[in-house]
Parts: C-alpha cells; sequence; structure tokens
C-alpha cells in the first residue's frame, strides 16, 4: 500500500494524519521542528498553539461550536485532546498548551499506521497522494515549491501574539476576578481584569502611539493586516476610542471596588491548568520588546508584570484557494495533493483542524478509489470549504467560522423568527444537525462512527 505524505505536524496535519491513519493508511507525516523552526513556535510538539489557547466559545447553538460539534462528531482527534487538556476560559474551550500537544503526540507516535519523519520537506514529493499542511510559516524552500506547482506567487498578511505575564506579578489589589456578563460555564470567573479610568485610559493609547516598532519586513502601506487579529497599535492608530470599543471594551464587567463599569478593561486569560501565566487577550502586537514592558506596566494591575512572552508580529503565507483549489481541497490541476490549515486559506485553530480532518478522510477515500464527497453545504465544514473556494479570488482574505459563511434561513423561516436572532441561529444549528446526519448515513464507510463514544452534532 502507498504512503500518503502529509507535509506539517501542525494542528491540520496531525488531525489529517490521524484521520487517514484511522481509516486504514499508511500515513507518513513530516515535521521539521526541531532541526528547523518557524518564528513562532517555541517547542518541537505536535499540534503546537502558537499564541492563545482557546479554541473559540463553546455556546451553544454559536458557529464555532457548531464547527467543533461536527469536528467531535467525525472523531477527530484533536476535539478530544482539547477534552482533556481543558482549563477554565468561560465560555470558551481553552486548553493547557502542553497537555494538549502531549496528548497528540502520544497518540500519533504510537500509531501503528503512522510514520514520523522529522525533517524539512524542500519540496512537494512527485508521485503519491500529499496533504500540505505547512501552516502560515511554512519553510521558504517549500513555499517556493508550493508556488511552482500552483503556478502563483505566495500571498503575506500580518498575524501576531499576545503577551503572557507571571500569574504572581498581578497585582490582585486592582485587578479582579471575573466573566463578562458572568458568562463561564461552570459559573467561576475565568478572567483577570486590569481596570482603567478615563485618565489612564488616554495616558496608554498615547503610550502606544508613541511607542518604538520592529520594522514589517514588507513595506507598512503593502501590509494587508487580517482584520480579526489587528496589532493593537494600529487599532490605536484607528482612532482614540478604537480599543475601547475592540480588545478593551468593559461592557460586562464592574470593577468591586468602585462597584461601576470601568472606562477601559485589559482581560487576562489563563495559559495553564497550574494557572501560573496569564496572556493579554487581543493584544497582539508587534512594538519593541522594551517598549512593550514599559507600555503594557502603565495599565492598572501590571505595573510590577514580569513577562514571560512578549507579543510578537508575523508573517502569514495562505494560497490563493478560490482559484486554486476544489472544495475537496485538491489542488484543482493536480488531484492528489490536498491542502489544508491557514495555508489553504482558513484563519484559526479549530478552522485548521477542521480542514485537516477532511484533508485527511479525503485523502483516505482518494487512495481507495472512492468518490470524494463535499460536506453538505448546510453545515459549518462544508461552508468553511464552501467560503475558500468560491470567494472573489481578487481580494481572497482567510476566515474563521462565522454564520455569514452558512446558507441563510429559508423565507418562511426567517419571517417566523425576525426578531428572535437566538432563535435563528439555533435554527441554522439544528438544519445543520440533519444535513450533517444524512450525509453520513448515505456514506458507506461510517461504521466506526456508531461507537457510543461519539455525539451527535446538537448534543
Ligand atoms: C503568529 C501567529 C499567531 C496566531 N495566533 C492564533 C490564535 O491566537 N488563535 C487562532 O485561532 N489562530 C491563530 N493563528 C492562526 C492559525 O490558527 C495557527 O497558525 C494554526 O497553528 C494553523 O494551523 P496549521 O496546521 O495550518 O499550521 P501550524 O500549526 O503552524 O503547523 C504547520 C507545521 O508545519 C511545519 N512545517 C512548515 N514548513 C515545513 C516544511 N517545509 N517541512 C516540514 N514541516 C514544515 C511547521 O513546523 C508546523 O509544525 C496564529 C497564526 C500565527 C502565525
Amino acid at each position: 500500500m502507498e504512503f500518503i505524505q502529509v507535509i506539517g505536524a501542525g494542528l491540520a496535519g496531525c488531525e489529517a494524519a490521524f484521520q487517514a491513519a484511522e481509516a486504514g493508511h499508511r500515513v507518513i507525516l513530516h515535521e521539521m521542528r526541531p532541526h528547523k523552526t518557524t518564528p513562532a513556535h517555541q517547542t518541537a510538539d505536535f499540534g503546537e498553539l502558537v499564541c492563545s489557547n482557546s479554541l473559540k466559545t463553546e455556546l451553544v447553538n454559536s458557529a464555532p461550536w457548531l464547527l467543533k460539534q461536527e469536528m467531535r462528531r467525525l472523531g477527530s482527534l484533536l476535539m478530544n485532546a482539547a477534552e482533556t487538556a481543558r482549563v477554565p476560559g468561560g465560555h470558551a474551550l481553552t486548553v493547557d498548551r502542553a497537555i494538549f500537544s502531549a496528548e497528540i503526540h502520544r497518540t500519533l507516535e504510537n500509531h501503528p499506521n503512522i510514520r514520523v519523519e522529522r525533517g524539512e520537506v524542500e519540496s512537494i514529493p512527485d508521485s503519491g497522494i500529499v496533504i500540505v499542511a505547512s501552516g502560515p510559516l511554512t519553510s521558504d524552500l517549500l513555499a517556493a515549491d508550493i508556488s511552482r506547482v500552483t503556478g502563483s506567487t505566495r500571498l503575506f498578511f500580518y498575524d501576531s501574539i499576545s503577551p503572557i505575564v507571571a500569574a504572581d506579578s498581578v497585582d490582585m489589589s486592582i485587578a479582579f476576578r471575573a466573566s463578562r456578563y458572568g458568562k463561564s460555564l461552570d459559573g467561576t470567573d475565568d478572567y483577570i481584569n486590569c481596570p482603567l479610568n478615563k485618565e489612564q485610559y488616554e495616558a496608554f493609547i498615547a503610550a502606544v502611539r508613541t511607542a518604538e516598532f520592529y520594522e514589517p519586513h514588507i513595506p507598512e502601506d503593502k501590509t494587508p493586516f487580517f482584520e480579526g487579529c489587528l496589532p493593537i497599535e494600529e487599532i490605536a492608530r484607528r482612532g482614540p476610542d478604537t480599543l475601547r470599543f475592540g480588545p478593551m471594551k468593559p461592557m460586562g464587567l464592574i470593577d468591586p471596588r468602585t462597584g461601576r463599569r470601568p472606562w477601559a478593561v485589559v482581560q487576562l486569560r489563563q495559559e495553564n491548568l497550574r494557572a501560573d501565566s496569564y496572556n493579554l487577550v487581543g493584544f497582539q502586537n508587534h512594538m519593541k520588546f522594551g517598549d512593550q514592558a514599559r507600555v503594557f506596566r502603565l495599565i492598572p494591575g501590571l505595573e510590577h508584570a514580569e513577562f514571560l512572552r512578549f507579543g510578537q508580529m508575523h508573517r502569514n503565507t495562505y494560497i490563493n484557494a478560490p482559484l486554486l483549489i476544489a472544495d475537496t481541497l485538491q489542488l484543482k490541476t493536480a488531484p492528489r495533493l490536498f491542502f489544508a490549515g491557514q495555508i489553504c486559506g482558513v484563519e484559526g485553530y479549530a478552522e485548521s483542524i477542521a480542514t485537516g480532518l477532511l484533508a485527511g478522510r479525503w485523502a483516505a477515500a482518494l487512495a481507495e478509489g472512492r468518490p470524494l464527497r463535499p460536506m453538505p453545504r448546510e453545515t459549518a465544514l462544508g461552508s468553511l470549504c464552501h467560503y475558500i473556494t468560491h470567494a472573489e479570488a481578487r481580494t481572497f482574505q482567510p476566515a474563521n467560522i462565522t454564520f455569514d459563511l452558512l446558507p441563510p434561513l429559508d423565507e418562511e423561516a426567517r419571517h417566523k423568527l425576525r426578531h428572535d436572532k437566538k432563535a435563528r441561529h439555533a435554527e441554522v444549528c439544528r438544519r445543520a444537525a440533519v444535513a450533517f446526519e444524512e450525509h453520513l448515513d448515505s456514506e458507506p464507510f461510517e461504521e466506526h462512527l456508531d461507537s457510543e463514544n461519539v455525539a451527535p452534532v446538537l448534543t
């Protein structure tokens, strides 16, 4: 039996390798770390989370929840690992990144169908089924070869990492624990909140605006930031109050010392199970490290913060998916090649895992000579693939899963539920679950999913 080769043991690659191996195929999983690393990875671990430790919301009937439910239903390795590694994170699925990676590592290293090969893949193997899952920080040699194979130049945008501080360096006589609107899955106060009054906020904005920055790798006017992950200095540049309506919004938080809502708030989210480190939520930036320490210590509660990691900015590489790949993630001109993860034009951890999961299953189907069936458009998985392969190619930007990507409800349902957004979202999720189950029922190879351990989408 020929090997299926997966390039990159990141989020998408690990899930893809697992799915293909579980379907009975022999898989070679290539990973260049530790021999060569990326500007963002810090370990040689599989499935390393390079920035935040959150896989987004678990609120029932939200779009990110639906995507995760569909992955769970398809037996996702990384969703299982996330469950094992879960730490308190309000309504988000937040994990201890070390436990998360260890769990993935253990499963893949011990899988009888998987062989791990460490070392940089410099070019796409010229025969056999290959899943390219080398991520937003694909090595330069491989990126050049992807350009050659796809016949297009690379695309870039900048992405970023939030700073992390030691928990015991936060002044808890100023900062307070609370989840926004008290929304935590288990009723606990998962976030540490640093409150700012108007004067403190204005001083902070002035400091951000005058800080020194690392030079971007491409000229400033050609830096296409991803709107969902803007650096704070870019948000501050857009207007004095823009940060207060973005990552520093105080909504749903009351400072227990004043009994009032602060003017602005910086939220800190738990990083690991030991709860000894916290990240500054949404505080990605590319200020010089010395300036980050100076500017962030202006935040009340962080005056003596010990920084375990500073924020950073990085290039992001992705292909022009609408031009190049089919909705089964296969390169149109060479269907033996699949693209998965951030490089195929999705944005986010869960979205990367999702496309890895599908690529792994479809690679297995291709190896068996079975037809490759796209997921129904009504599902989150189907809509994600539909977006990246049908968006406007000229202005294509990676996307997170949102309800905007799913088809609208029919006229009658829209009218009936026009005053109730929650009910509309619930209906979209119900419709997705029905389409999803019908799709699985019509698949001849889904017996292994009937196990009691696999939940239906809508639980
Ligand atoms: C700096 C940064 C911060 C981000 N922060 C977040 C965040 O907070 N939340 C979020 O949801 N998303 C975030 N993202 C976006 C995205 O979700 C992550 O990058 C995610 O890890 C993408 O998964 P992936 O599997 O596509 O790539 P990765 O997880 O990066 O995996 C790719 C793997 O391929 C390996 N590799 C690369 N080239 C080669 C080669 N030539 N040969 C062999 N191996 C190779 C790499 O070492 C890596 O292990 C961030 C992205 C970046 C760049």
